[in-house]
């Protein structure tokens, strides 16, 4: 031995790859490669923000006090109930790591977002990767991939990268048909894009059962993106284990009173909300137009398009790029032939179109 040895399954972790802002060359390109909003933050947010430049040398409060209490009232849930962590990422990362270790399984859906992989190796626990329906969440294929060794299954809902949404009454089968000792992980990072009618009843679970957890995160429609303000919900004793190992400061004292102001900005939440709604139909109505091209059906703020004529997901990146529009190819996710593109500004999706089409013309 001559140095010290990283364990073995984290050596089988490929990092995680983040959507580009900048082109080959250095140039900076309009990112519709992150999910991020694009009408930016609500104003009170910089505010609540900026109030906090005088106190850098302070930690921040560790309890995150206020920032659970506006949860709690604006959700109607219990603030004892709430964890919270560096983005949603390190709640995904907290529940991998106080509920599966070496020898147990943690199930994912193929087209799943990245971090599931990543938090599952981290704490040595072996992936279980599920097969897709057209793209979605498939809840007979997770369940039968259930084994004695399984501890946590994570489901995102609307699901990223493909958009693709799980009806309440598939979530409630899924829950139903998993034992309860396994951890059901709904990730609704994008929930706040469906309409409220699509509400897949997670809150709801998380408060009335003992094994699901439900992840949230400010980076999305609160436009918060930067300060890595994630949170979740489940039963109490889901909570206190995920507590004993979190960061104990998670996020800072400016992220933690942006947060609060964003979430009493109701205006900001429906703009965003109407603007997604309309350039997404818009977005995936001219992506359907353009032969070879599809856009696969999604209630969140990205659509994934996928390519089966002479244009290649490869070739529609890069001529995204050389437009100056980084989107998100994702070939390292077994998706070569698709892109990710965020719904932007409505230039942004008018110029993403006008290239796709340019390009797919040029093809053949
Ligand atoms: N879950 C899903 C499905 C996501 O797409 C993302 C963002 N890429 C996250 C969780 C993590 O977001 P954050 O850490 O910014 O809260």
């Amino acid at each position: 031995m001559t140095a010290p040895a990283p364990k073995p399954w984290i050596l089988g972790i490929a990092p995680y790859v983040p959507g580009r802002a900048t082109a080959d060359d250095g140039r900076r390109v309009v990112k519709l490669s992150s999910n991020e909003n694009p009408l930016g933050t609500p104003e009170a947010a910089r505010e609540a923000y900026r109030s906090a430049a005088t106190e850098l040398e302070r930690y921040p409060d560790a309890a995150a006090v206020a920032l659970r209490g506006a949860l709690a009232d604006h959700y109607g849930i219990e603030a004892e109930r709430i964890i919270y962590g560096t983005g949603s990422d390190e709640v995904l990362h907290l529940a991998a790591g106080a509920f599966a270790g070496q020898g147990d399984e943690i199930i994912h859906v193929r087209y799943g977002f990245a971090v599931y992989e990543i938090a599952t190796r981290r704490v040595g626990a072996t992936p279980v990767v599920v097969a897709d329906r057209d793209y979605a969440s498939d809840v007979d294929a997770i369940l039968a991939a259930v084994t004695d060794r399984t501890r946590i299954v994570f489901v995102a809902n609307p699901n990223n990268p493909t958009g693709t949404y799980t009806a309440k009454a598939e979530i409630a089968r899924l829950h139903a048909g998993l034992r309860p000792d396994i951890l059901l992980v709904l990730d609704q990072a994008y929930t706040e894009y469906l309409d409220p009618e699509d509400d897949d009843g997670g809150l709801e679970l998380a408060r009335t059962t003992q094994n699901v957890l439900v992840t949230r995160t400010f980076s999305k429609i609160f436009g918060l993106a930067s300060e890595r303000i994630g949170w979740g919900y489940a039963a109490p004793a889901i909570i206190d284990a995920m507590h004993r190992i979190r960061a104990p400061f998670a996020f800072g004292i400016g992220a933690q009173r942006a947060a609060v102001a964003a979430l009493a900005d109701h205006d900001f939440v429906a703009r965003s909300r109407e603007h997604n709604r309309t350039w997404r139909a818009w977005f995936a109505q001219q992506v359907d137009a353009i032969p070879g091209l599809r856009a696969v059906p999604s209630k969140a703020n990205f659509v994934l398009v996928t390519f089966s004529g002479a244009l290649t997901g490869e070739a529609a990146y890069q001529a995204l790029m050389a437009a100056g529009y980084a989107t998100r190819w994702l070939p390292g996710q077994g998706l070569p032939n698709a892109l990710r593109i965020t719904i932007g500004a409505e230039d942004e999706m008018r110029a993403v179109v006008a290239v796709l089409r340019d390009a797919a013309g040029a093809a053949g």
